[in-house]
């Protein structure tokens, strides 16, 4: 495991506060530094340096999926991608972005473990 110093979520969660776009005690959703083409693209992820217990956090997956649903508004689609494979292990993170990009990260998504959502459905927390 990486140390806080050497982790890039934690150096994240310092240095590009703003960046953020929503925050509270235990995660935050923050653009992502690479946009690799898409128009937008964000991170949710864990403050704390540890995968903690976010990866059954069912709530957490439907908050984010409910943010996004504002957030991509103007698309009729957006994906949210697995962090299982992702080269950061430390934190418990997803990311989601739109269907722009570059025409190699869309090939990437498609080898990703990932979910596409509509936009345009109601969503409530029952
Ligand atoms: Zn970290």
């Amino acid at each position: 495991m990486k140390s806080k110093e050497d982790c890039p979520l934690c150096q994240a969660l310092i240095n590009e506060s703003n960046k953020f776009l929503y925050e509270d005690d235990e995660i935050v959703i923050l653009q992502t530094k690479t946009m690799k083409g898409h128009h937008k693209r964000v991170m949710l992820v864990s403050k704390g340096h540890s995968r903690f217990m976010f990866d059954e956090n069912w709530y957490v997956h439907k908050f984010f999926r409910a943010w996004c649903q504002v957030y991509f508004d103007e698309e009729p689609t957006f994906v949210i991608c697995e962090s299982a494979f992702s080269t950061v292990k430390n934190h418990w993170h997803v990311i989601a972005c739109d269907w722009y990009g570059t025409e190699k990260e869309i090939e990437q998504l498609h080898y990703t473990p990932h979910t596409t959502y509509e936009t345009n459905i109601e969503w409530s927390p029952k």
